[in-house]
């Protein structure tokens, strides 16, 4: 079987992983190697989600629109959907993007109560001749076709917020999520409910790369903020000849250099998607040489051949992937 040796070379995976289950089991056709990858630590709920798709034939597009549902519906993930912390007024608001190999797009910003953003971006993509609504014409637009109206604010989110309200001289702070404050209890920053965006990307059976990333953005940010994660090229590019990439970080840093464009024009010029992410944070750094201490700013990219890799500015962040011989949690390379 050299296809799937190589397969799993390119991903690094040959030591780790046990030997591949028959493709006739998981339902795959043999020759197709699919693969989902996501940001931090969602092995076992958006990437198992994805993975079932792509175990029944289903297309790498509904593959990580599936993933990207999962998080948005925990009230307990404060970076995305539902539970997200609220802006500094106190208004949960969501930016989402979905892209696929042939670079149709769709994205969402500012959307207010309405929790599955990204399968509103998706609607954008397939029902509109735009590729970007916010704030209230986005939220009419799910309403029309007919998303529920509902309140994203839960209470565990109102009382972070009117916490750091007392202190936080009204200044957004970049993934305040993480800080020792405002994580779950008894959890560790960094630890598992306390993750911020999802970037998901998916390889199907078909060869084809889609992508979607959807989050609640910067706790207590400006009101009328929008990040990296619904901008294309920024918190999400797909390629379908060269890759796919995605960011999870301060997105105004992300914005700055085009983030995941940058990252599968690197590829494009031959980089590996570990190289590739690397440069991108490194350029990330050599503009704002104080990021490297202030700010995290992570890429994942996945080739089209299967090969994947991620980076990032600060250490602790991981990516988790999953291939039909299971699923691994990585802690990516971080330039500090
Ligand atoms: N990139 C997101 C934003 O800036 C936040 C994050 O990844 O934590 O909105």
């Amino acid at each position: 079987m050299p296809l799937r040796r190589d397969f799993l070379r390119l991903l690094g995976l040959t030591a780790a992983l046990p030997a591949l289950p028959a493709a006739a089991a998981s339902g795959i056709a043999p020759g197709s190697q699919p693969v989902v990858v996501s940001t931090w630590n969602f092995g076992e709920t958006a990437n198992a989600a994805a993975w079932q798709v792509l175990e029944s034939r289903g297309s790498a597009l509904d593959a990580v629109e599936a993933g990207a549902r999962v998080p948005e519906a925990d009230p307990d993930n404060h970076s995305v959907g539902l539970g997200g912390y609220p802006d500094r007024d106190g208004h949960v608001t969501l930016d989402a993007c979905v892209m696929d190999h042939l670079g149709n797009l769709g994205s969402v910003a500012c959307l207010e109560e309405i929790v599955h953003a990204v399968s509103v971006a998706r609607r954008v993509m397939e029902k509109t001749p735009h590729v970007l609504l916010v704030g209230e014409g986005a939220l009419q637009f799910a309403l029309a076709e007919g998303f529920e109206r509902q309140d994203l604010l839960t209470p565990e989110a109102a009382a972070a917020w009117r916490q750091w309200q007392e202190t936080a001289e009204y200044r957004p702070q970049p993934n305040i999520e993480r800080s020792n404050r405002y994580r779950m209890p008894g959890e560790l920053p960094g630890g598992e409910t306390n993750h911020d965006t999802i970037g998901i990307l998916a390889l199907d059976g078909a060869g084809h790369l889609a992508g979607a990333c959807t989050t609640s953005g910067m706790a207590f940010k400006m009101r009328g903020r929008v990040g990296d994660s619904p901008i294309s090229g920024a918190g999400l590019f797909v390629d379908g000849e060269v890759g796919a990439a995605t960011a999870t970080g301060v997105g105004e840093e992300c914005l700055r250099i085009c983030g995941s464009h940058t990252v599968v024009e690197l590829m494009r010029h031959g980089r590996s998607p570990e190289q590739a992410c690397r440069e991108a944070v490194e350029r990330i750094a050599r503009r704002h040489p104080a990021s490297r201490d202030d700010l995290q700013m992570a890429f994942v990219a996945l080739r089209s051949d299967g090969a994947l890799g991620g980076y990032s500015l600060q250490p602790g962040f991981n990516f988790a992937i999953r291939t039909a011989s299971g699923s691994r949690l990585v802690e990516a390379p971080s330039l500090r």
